[in-house]
């Protein structure tokens, strides 16, 4: 099963992603975590985009989707994948499509995570807040230009998605449990 989970930051993503690596066996490759463990082990790339996460803005398609299709050949890629945090732009989306077509692969599925702004906003503090580690992105400006940048260079994937008949929306406001069984009831569809 290879699967996109789309939606704004603290729609949920990361939460749903773990319960399906649980519950499917397969990975979840999220690009944001990817990105903070280049950041805190100072590689070449790490030191390269660390000052983009911190102010909330997108690091280089070129870059991000480089790292995706090198992860994707991992062997532990082979039983399917869970992206959270990717695509995130039509240029990532365009090039997913291109690099999984050369890897003879495809996707089984978008699922949109819908969640209202001012609930987004609530959740993202008050993981800023509970987080044992702060993210260096869990700030009010920072915050509010990730959901800047989102509704203008990622929420167009919805479109996207939808005119090729691979969206599926899921209510994001529901409590954990209930979101997640019925991301179940669409994966047993595909
Ligand atoms: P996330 O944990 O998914 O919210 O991502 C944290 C940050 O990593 C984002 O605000 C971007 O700076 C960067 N990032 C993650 N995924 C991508 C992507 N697909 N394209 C560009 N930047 C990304």
């Amino acid at each position: 099963m290879r699967l996109i989970l789309l939606g704004p930051p603290g729609a949920g993503k990361g939460t749903q992603a773990g319960r399906l690596v649980a519950t499917h066996g397969i990975v979840q490759l999220s690009t944001g975590d990817m990105l903070r463990a280049a950041v805190a082990a100072e590689t070449e790339v790490g030191l390269k985009v660390k000052d983009v996460l911190t102010r909330g803005e997108l690091v280089s398609d070129d870059l991000i989707c480089s790292i995706i299709s090198d992860r994707i050949d991992d062997h532990d890629c082979a039983k399917g994948f869970i992206l959270d945090g990717f695509p995130r732009t039509i240029a990532q989306a365009d090039a997913l499509d291109e690099l999984l077509e050369k890897k003879d692969q495809r996707l089984d599925a978008v699922v949109q995570l819908k969640v209202d702004e001012g609930i987004l906003l609530e959740r993202i503090e008050t993981r800023a807040r509970e987080s044992a580690q702060a993210r260096s992105d869990d700030n009010a400006d920072s915050l509010k230009k990730r959901l800047a940048v989102y509704s203008e260079q990622t929420s167009p994937l919805v479109d996207y998605y939808s005119k090729r008949n691979m969206l599926m929306s899921v209510d994001g406001m529901k409590s954990v449990d209930e979101v997640a069984a019925e991301i179940d009831t669409i994966l047993s569809t595909v």
